[in-house]
C-alpha cells in the first residue's frame, strides 16, 4: 500500500488521474443530495494510508465531538533534495493522533521521507501536529501568512482568565449572565492545548501561487469567512481540489464573528468566497474535503452552501417584524440541532455573523444598549 504513494507514473501526467485511479477502486459510486461519492462509503481507518490516486494517499485522524475525524492527504513529492511525500493538514496535537502518526511512520510510510507540510488554515484539527511534524522530520511548514500568524499568536497567548474584551464581545452577542460566568471560568488559550508549537519560520502560500508537488501543480486559492485566508490547493489539470474546510460535502463550515475582528462581516466574506470558488473551479472536479468523503458536484455544493445562508438571513429578517434579536436569541431560528454547552460559542458566533451581515447590507438595524447588540427591522 505504501508503494502506491510513490508512483509519479508518466501515464498519470496529462490525464484526469482521479478518474483513472478511482474507477479502479471497485467501489460503488454513491449519489446523495446531488453529489457523487466515487468511493461510496469506503473510508480509511485512522492511521491507514489509503492510496486514493497513484500519487495521493488518504488517511484519517480522530477529532473528538461531532466532527469525528479529519482527512489528511499525502502527496508524492520531490523537494529540497528529498524524495517522499508532503503532508496536507495534520490533525490535532493529541495523544491519539500522535500515536497514529507514529505508527504510520514506523509502518506504511517508513521507507519515505516527509518533504514538507501544507496547512490549509490555522484551526487546531488542521494545524495541530504541524509544528511537531516539522520538528520531527526537519521539514518546512507551508501556510498562508495570516493563518500562520494566527496559529503562532494563539499558541503564545495562554492566560488563566479571558481578557475583559472577550467577555464584552460575548455580552454583545447576548450571552446570559450564567454563561458569561462559565466563560470567565474556563481560562484563555485552549487553542494551545491541541496545537504543537510551530517553527519560527514558514513558507508563505499566497492566493494565486502555483506549487509543484510531484508531477502535479497546485494553485493556491484562498477563501475568507471560516478563517481569514483559508488556503485551498487546486490541481486544475487533473481536476482535484484539496478543500480543507472551505467546501465540505455534508456539514456547513462554521462562519463566526471572531474575537480577532469583532466588527468584521465574516458571512459577507464567506459568500464572496463562494462566488470566487464558483468562478475558479471546473464542475467535474474531485473535491478532497477535510471532513466527509471525496465527492464531485462542487458547483452544486457551492450553490447549496450559499442558499443555506441566504435562507437563514431571510428567516431572521422576517423575524424582525415580530421582535428585536440578539445573537443568542437566534438558535431556534438558525439551527436544527440542540445547542449544547460545547457548541454554544460557535452557535453564538455564527448567529452574530448572520445578524451582522443583515446590518451591513441594509437589511437590519443594530443598536447597542447596555453592551448588548440588538438587531431589528431596517
Ligand atoms: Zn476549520
Amino acid at each position: 500500500m505504501a508503494s502506491q504513494l510513490q508512483s509519479n507514473s508518466p501515464e498519470g501526467i496529462g490525464r484526469k488521474s482521479y478518474d483513472m485511479s478511482l474507477s479502479d477502486h471497485g467501489f460503488e459510486t454513491k449519489q446523495l443530495k446531488g453529489l457523487s461519492y466515487p468511493l461510496g462509503d469506503h473510508v480509511p481507518q485512522y492511521g491507514e494510508a489509503y492510496p486514493l490516486a497513484p500519487d495521493i494517499g488518504w488517511t484519517r485522524l480522530p477529532v473528538p465531538g461531532n466532527l469525528n475525524h479529519i482527512n489528511i492527504w499525502l502527496l508524492d513529492d520531490e523537494f529540497d533534495g528529498r524524495s517522499g511525500y508532503a503532508i496536507a493538514d495534520t490533525g490535532l496535537f493529541l495523544k491519539d493522533c500522535i500515536a497514529h502518526w507514529k505508527s504510520m511512520f514506523e509502518g506504511e510510510l517508513s521507507d519515505k521521507q516527509v518533504t514538507r507540510i501544507f496547512v490549509t488554515h490555522f484551526h487546531p484539527d488542521h494545524a495541530g501536529c504541524a509544528g511537531w511534524l516539522a520538528n520531527r522530520h526537519k521539514a518546512p511548514v507551508w501556510m498562508n501568512r495570516t493563518e500562520w500568524l494566527m496559529a503562532r499568536m494563539l499558541t503564545a497567548d495562554v492566560r488563566d482568565h479571558p481578557p475583559k474584551e472577550a467577555l464584552a464581545i460575548r455580552k454583545l452577542m447576548g450571552y446570559p449572565e450564567e454563561r458569561l460566568e462559565k466563560f470567565a471560568e474556563q481560562g484563555w488559550g485552549n487553542f494551545a492545548k491541541a496545537v504543537s508549537r510551530l517553527p519560527i519560520s514558514h513558507t508563505r502560500m499566497d492566493d494565486g501561487d502555483v506549487i509543484a508537488v510531484g508531477s502535479r501543480e497546485w494553485q493556491v486559492i484562498t477563501g475568507g469567512g471560516h478563517t481569514p485566508e483559508h488556503s485551498c490547493m487546486v490541481d486544475h489539470h487533473n481536476g482535484v481540489i484539496i478543500a480543507g474546510d472551505q467546501i465540505l460535502p455534508r456539514i456547513t463550515s462554521n462562519v463566526s464573528m471572531m474575537d480577532l475582528e469583532p466588527n468584521a462581516d465574516p458571512l459577507g466574506e464567506w459568500l464572496a468566497s463562494i462566488d470566487k470558488f464558483k468562478d475558479a473551479l471546473a464542475p467535474d472536479m474531485l473535491v478532497l474535503p477535510a471532513h466527509g468523503s471525496p465527492f464531485t458536484g462542487v458547483q452544486k455544493r457551492l450553490d447549496r452552501l450559499a442558499e443555506g445562508h441566504h435562507e437563514r438571513l431571510d428567516i431572521l429578517e422576517k423575524e424582525f417584524a415580530k421582535r428585536e434579536l440578539r445573537a443568542c436569541d437566534c438558535f431556534d431560528l438558525l439551527f436544527d440541532r440542540e445547542i449544547t454547552d460545547s457548541v454554544y460559542g460557535l452557535a453564538a458566533g455564527e448567529a452574530m455573523a448572520h445578524l451582522r451581515h443583515l446590518d451591513r447590507t441594509g437589511r437590519a438595524t443594530c443598536e447597542i444598549r447596555d453592551g448588548v447588540a440588538w438587531f431589528g427591522k431596517a
